[in-house]
């Protein structure tokens, strides 16, 4: 459309003109070769006028010349025109002077055209306008412009064709395959299914189709990398420690499994399963910072990795665990042998982190499968069950698993259940053994011991429980903290009943294990108990042991210091048995040091013991704590804590734990001096 637009105007402003002129100038040809007869040569080229009337009408009727107005120059000299004789239709020219020889006239519809004729060329002197018939101009124009706009048609219509075969060929296909090839990799950018350019590589287009297919593989390649990539990292996270490298508990059950069901098919061998606990790892932990921490724990992983052979999987499963799974058919070829290896090569030498020297020791527990259990997940389940048999016989120990276990384990289970009928069936009771102060000899306070009475079939109806056997099993299940509470309140009302209704007006000792701190909030139950019973503050002593202050510190420094706010006073049970640190001496609020009762068994025949002995009693001198003696069984035993100057003392020698009424009857028959005991 665009190009016959322009072809018309060009055929607009300049051929049709020209076609025009062309036909007027015809026209006045034929007019002219009509007239030139009508001059008679014979008159050397006079024209006959007037004309012969006939040959006029001839020319009139035959040609084109409508009409004929003959001029006459009146005078040479002056150039002055005079009308001669007019024939047929009338002109409209009028012929002035020589100047406007040239002008023409056409009629408005087109229908006549005139012009003057000058016989100059034959030396006449006669002008003539001639009318003529213009008329036939008007269609030949029309039919000219018709065919032309027609031809044009034609020709726009065959460039355009071309022009969008071309076009197709060379733009729209390549661009199309280019399209088509971006939505394949639009759709499915890790694996398009792209084909291959058909396209010349060297022309502008090949080329882009050729980037854009390079890109569009490119893209796929980095999607690809990064996706296993992506996938190469889930799977290391979700099966390996982050810290140690090491296959995490996941990997090692499901590889447990698989080992199990080879050994199944027959394609495997027996497997030893060992499982290890870093021994005291937490007051690493706490008292020297995660970094250290962190550093022993990958040295552990390290060495235990390289002291290995390749088929055994050695895996971390926790904090501070370890497990190994090895075949037992290598050179180590029992699972004892496994486990002592391992605990060799942690115990061989100290580990090193920032120059200094930590010595690590570990509690192995040991498995076999398949003789230890036919599913694998009860092997690795004994292994642990035989790793805490270790960590209770005082760790650094290997222990190999066997059946008297799991009869332990129920017998705890059963123990647990018989504590929580017994905790509802009042058959929890306190007993209570006396402390006497060494200067002065009076009864100054109380320790409450718990007692259970279990009721059997035997003669007496049944026997008493010593705590050591079910507070571990209390403390593990958490049932630790109602016993505990119910301990407090117990002791505190006993305690306050002695001052009201016999004048007894002593302190109440308290045990209080270190899971009650990190398990209850022992401060707010206290303070209750404190208000409900109305006993004097400072006449309530909670006794703690070491273990305290392995736990949470920043907690139990909380606790202990709101306890001592409250004015209850606190004393450390079991001094010099456990991780005796002077540090949290100083940090915390402390009243009392317990010399353990082993120290003075042993303080008049173990000069070592006497020496722990005698250092605890200076030490509390010189920190300004009491210090209390427990296990006095004998008189030398109080001579020797009188010569070290032990401040108070508690045991057999005085009296053992007893009921209340018992302890009140000691009392009152008690003389207050130390001495009328002795012997
Ligand atoms: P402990 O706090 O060190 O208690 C002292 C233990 O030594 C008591 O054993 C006591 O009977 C015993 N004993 C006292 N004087 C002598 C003596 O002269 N010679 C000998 N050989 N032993 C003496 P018991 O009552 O069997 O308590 C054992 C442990 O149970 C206690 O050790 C304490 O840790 C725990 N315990 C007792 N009652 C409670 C309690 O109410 N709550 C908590 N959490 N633990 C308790
Ligand atoms: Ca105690
Ligand atoms: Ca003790």
């Amino acid at each position: 459309m665009t190009i016959l637009l322009v072809q018309t105007l060009i055929l607009n402003f300049g051929t049709i003109k020209k076609f025009e002129a062309l036909r007027l100038s015809d026209l006045r040809d034929k007019g002219q070769s009509s007239i030139i007869p009508l001059i008679d040569p014979a008159k050397s080229g006079f024209l006959k006028t007037p004309f012969d009337e006939r040959i006029i009408a001839r020319l009139l009727a035959t040609t084109k010349i409508k009409g004929l107005t003959v001029y006459g120059l009146a005078d040479l000299n002056k150039k002055e025109f005079n009308l001669i004789s007019a024939y047929g239709e009338p002109t409209v020219l009028l012929i002035r002077d020589e100047n406007n020889l040239a002008q023409t006239y056409r009629s408005g519809d087109g229908g006549t055209y005139e012009f003057i004729f000058r016989s100059s060329m034959l030396s006449g002197s006669h002008y003539i306008v001639v009318r003529m018939d213009s008329s036939e101009v008007q269609p030949m124009l029309f039919n000219y412009v018709i065919e032309t706009l027609v031809i044009m048609l034609f020709m726009s219509l065959f460039v355009t064709t071309v022009l969008m075969i071309a076009l197709g060929h060379w733009l729209l296909e390549p661009i199309l395959f280019m399209r088509d090839n971006l939505l394949a990799a639009f759709k499915n950018p890790e694996d398009p299914q792209i084909q291959d350019s058909p396209f010349d590589t060297k022309d502008e287009i090949g080329t882009a189709i050729n980037i854009a297919q390079k890109l569009i593989h490119q893209n796929a390649e980095n999607i690809k990398r990064i996706k296993s990539a992506a996938e190469d990292k889930i799977h290391k996270l979700a099966y390996f420690d982050t810290l140690t490298g090491l296959p995490n508990r996941t990997l090692f059950v499901q590889t447990l499994g698989e080992r199990a069901r080879q050994l199944h098919d027959g394609s495997a061998e027996r497997f030893a399963i060992i499982t290890l606990d870093l021994d005291h790892f937490k007051d690493i932990n706490d008292s020297m910072g995660h970094n250290i921490g962190d550093a022993i724990l990958r040295g552990v992983g390290k060495r235990l990795r390289a002291a290995m052979p390749e088929s055994a999987m050695v895996s971390k499963m926790g904090e501070d665990e370890y497990a190994i799974m090895m075949p037992l058919s290598t050179d180590l070829n029992t699972a004892r042998d496994v486990a002592e290896r391992v605990i060799d090569v942690i115990r061989s030498e100290p580990f090193k982190v920032f120059n200094e020297q930590f010595q690590v020791r570990a509690s192995v527990g040991v498995s076999t499968f398949p003789d230890d259990g036919t599913d694998p997940d009860q092997v690795l389940k004994n292994a642990d069950i035989a790793l805490n048999r270790a960590k209770e016989e005082g760790r650094d120990v290997i222990k190999e698993y066997s059946e008297d276990f799991d009869r332990a384990v129920q017998q705890r289970f059963q123990l647990l259940r018989d504590l929580r009928d017994a905790m509802e069936n009042n058959q929890l009771q306190l007993f209570y053994q006396p402390q006497l102060d060494l200067v002065t000899g009076r009864v100054i306070g109380a320790e409450a011991l718990l007692r259970w009475w279990k009721p059997d079939n035997s003669k007496h109806g049944g026997t008493f429980i010593p705590p050591n056997e079910f507070i571990p099993v209390a403390e593990q299940s958490g049932l630790i903290v109602p016993i505990g509470e119910w301990v407090i309140e117990t002791a505190c009302r006993t305690a306050k009943g002695w001052l009201d209704n016999h004048g007894i007006d002593i302190r109440i000792a308290i045990n209080v294990s270190a899971s009650q701190f990190s398990q209850s909030d022992i401060c707010a139950y206290t303070q209750k108990i404190i208000t409900e019973t109305m006993i004097k503050p400072h006449r309530v002593e909670l006794e703690v042991t070491e273990s305290v202050f392995m736990d949470d510190i920043q907690h139990t420094v909380q606790t202990l210091q709101n306890l001592h706010a409250i004015g209850v006073e606190l004393a450390i049970d079991d001094f010099g048995t456990g991780y005796s640190s002077l540090s949290y001496l100083r940090q915390f609020p402390i009243d009392r040091l317990k010399i353990d009762q082993s120290f003075i068994r042993n303080a008049l025949n173990d000069p070592d013991d006497a020496a722990i002995a005698r250092t605890i009693i200076a030490l509390g001198r010189s920190l300004g704590l009491k210090v209390i003696a427990e296990g006095v069984e004998t008189a030398e035993h109080e001579k020797f804590l009188v010569s070290e100057g032990c401040d108070e003392v508690q045991g057999y020698r005085y009296s053992r734990p007893v009921p209340e009424d018992q302890f009140l009857a000691f009392v009152e028959a008690y003389d207050g001096t130390l001495a009328s005991f002795k012997g």
